[in-house]
């Protein structure tokens, strides 16, 4: 059984399985829930948001990992969406 990548609907987002993302952080920046870290895979430069509560416990991912042009246009989407409301 091998797990297809789920297709986005425009982009196919270069995602070779078969490897562990080695996740840097690009940027981070301290919120009221936690520190955001902006991380990229060094190996294929899929970006990804995370956030982490507490410097002791491993980060959760905000976003789904996207290319770094998809990704800040679904975090300006949403950041949207909360101005909206
Ligand atoms: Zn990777």
């Amino acid at each position: 059984m091998t797990p297809q990548e789920a297709h986005h609907d425009q982009q196919s987002i270069t995602a070779p399985s078969g490897h562990e993302h080695a996740w840097c952080v690009e940027s981070s920046h301290p919120t009221s829930t936690g520190r955001v870290l902006y991380v990229h895979c060094s190996r294929c430069g899929v970006r990804r948001v995370d956030l982490q509560e507490h410097t002791l416990v491993p980060p959760v991912a905000l976003s789904r990992e996207l290319p770094g042009s998809l990704l800040l246009a679904e975090l300006a989407a949403g950041a949207d969406s909360i101005h909206g409301a």
